[in-house]
């Protein structure tokens, strides 16, 4: 494996694999690699012939007073992990080559980033929708993979990918998930073990959602009663939101009358943790 760290070198590594007509698949992450990231890797390393994975902990996608300084930092550990699977690049940038000085231009998908997760946490996909230009323009993967636990982000690369024509296929990958439903996540080790044993709750109250919509509860505002009830068994849980969407515009609905999105956000001592999960009013077909 490869650790390249400018772009110069990666633009470098891309032409060469397209003047032999290899496909390329990219599984962008902030690195503290787990099985969550593995699942996109294992999926990259199946599905393209050179398999380039980014580690950048993005400062321009964290608000002022997030966790940017404490965000886990473990790039020898991530690169022993993406030899082991396989990968065949590891690109690995400092701050200043990504954000050069007089770096200036932001990108934004303006609609589907003002929904859910845009008011918490300003400035946040605008950051993930830059850093992202800059790694399809430098690599122009053939795929490049995501994991459904960030829906909104994933629908959001989505929708960069096909307003700015990249010839990318954009991969939704199912969520990864401890024993007790937790979906894995580099900011769990931030729980206390009082708050590790509370954050089950929120996947229990989306699937609580999901097994009130396949039942045929059609309201939306009966589901997010049924999930509220389930979370209020945690009192340590306050919720951000949780809510029945359409799957693609990510606009809450009224009536339930096609498939939907359950979309929730919860703080347990200060540490934001999302999930969703799929949910389908005919109950017949067998989605997450
Ligand atoms: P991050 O390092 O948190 O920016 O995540 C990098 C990529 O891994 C994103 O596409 C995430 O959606 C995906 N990812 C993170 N956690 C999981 C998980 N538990 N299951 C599947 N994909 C995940």
């Amino acid at each position: 494996m490869q650790t390249i760290r400018s772009t110069g070198a990666l633009v470098r590594w891309r032409r060469s694999l397209q003047q032999e007509g290899v496909t390329i698949g990219l599984v962008p992450t902030m690195g503290a690699l787990h099985a969550g990231h593995l699942s996109l890797i294992r999926k990259a390393r199946l599905a393209c012939d050179a398999v380039l994975v980014s580690v950048f902990v993005n400062p321009r996608q964290f608000a002022h007073g997030e966790d940017f300084s404490r965000y886990p930092r473990q790039l020898q550990a991530d690169a022993a992990c993406c030899r082991r699977e396989g990968v065949d690049v590891l690109f690995a940038p400092t701050i200043e080559t990504v954000y050069p000085v007089g770096f200036e231009t932001f990108v934004v998908v303006e609609d589907l980033s003002r929904r859910w997760e845009g008011p918490l946490r300003p400035t946040h996909f605008g950051g993930v929708t830059t850093i992202m230009t800059k790694l399809l323009t430098l690599t122009q993967p053939d795929f490049a993979f995501f994991g459904q636990k960030d829906y909104q982000q994933t629908m959001i690369v989505k929708r960069l990918v096909a307003d700015l024509n990249f010839d990318t296929r954009v991969i939704m990958c199912p969520t990864i998930r401890e024993q007790d439903g937790l979906a894995m996540s580099s900011r769990n080790e931030y729980l206390s073990p009082a708050g590790r044993r509370a954050a089950p709750i929120l996947y229990a109250a989306l699937q609580a959602g999901r097994r009130a919509v396949e039942g045929g509860v059609s309201t939306a505002g009966r589901i997010r009663a049924v999930m509220h009830r389930v979370i209020r068994k945690e009192p340590l849980v306050k919720v951000d939101y949780l809510a029945a969407c359409d799957r693609r515009t990510l606009n809450p609905v009224g009536r339930i009358t096609k498939p939907v999105v359950l979309l929730g956000a919860i703080r347990i001592q200060e540490v934001r943790l999302i999930d969703n999960v799929l949910a389908s009013p005919s109950g017949r077909r067998n989605l997450r």
